[in-house]
């Protein structure tokens, strides 16, 4: 099975989004099996958004994402990391379709509520940049029977 790192940003806690969004994995039948609430520092934002330190918004997007608390999570499931990103919508809310989770609860590029690996190798990176082997929860779920065949 995939996993996937999945992050409330701090505009997301703020506005009460957290259960929403736990909500929207939960409900398609993916399995939780890592969280934290943190306040990251501006440093391992940096790590964590590496691949984009040559864009103009990188400074400003590492300082914001380290200016409040974050909900960092690992979620599992069959093709997680495509079908994560699917369910998150566009990066831009404006060409976020309605029932995307973008598309239904923010409006701008820079306050989009909700961070997800784009790539299998990205969600291993961020996976281990967040969490500790000894952080991650191993457990059957009492729905795999019923949700894969
Ligand atoms: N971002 C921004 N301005 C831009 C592009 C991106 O502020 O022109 C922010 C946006 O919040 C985005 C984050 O930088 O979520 C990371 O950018 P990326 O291209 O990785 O988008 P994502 O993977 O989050 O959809
Ligand atoms: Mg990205």
């Amino acid at each position: 099975m995939e996993q996937t790192f999945i992050a409330v940003k701090p505009d997301g806690v703020q506005r009460g989004i957290c259960g929403e969004i736990i909500k929207r994995f939960e409900t398609r039948g993916y399995k939780l099996v890592a969280a934290k609430f943190v306040q990251s520092s501006e440093e391992h934002m940096k790590s964590h958004y590496a691949d984009l330190k040559d864009m103009p918004f990188y400074g400003g997007l590492c300082k914001y994402m380290s200016s409040g608390p974050v909900f960092a999570m690992v979620w599992e499931g069959q093709s997680i990391v495509k079908l994560a990103r699917m369910m998150l919508g566009e990066t831009n809310p404006a060409d976020s379709k309605p029932g995307s989770i973008r598309g239904d609860l923010c409006v701008n590029i820079g306050r989009n509520i909700i961070h997800g690996s784009d790539t299998l190798e990205n969600a291993k990176r961020e996976i281990g940049l967040w969490f500790k082997p000894e952080e991650m929860v191993t457990y059957t779920s009492c729905a795999q029977a019923f949700l894969y065949e």
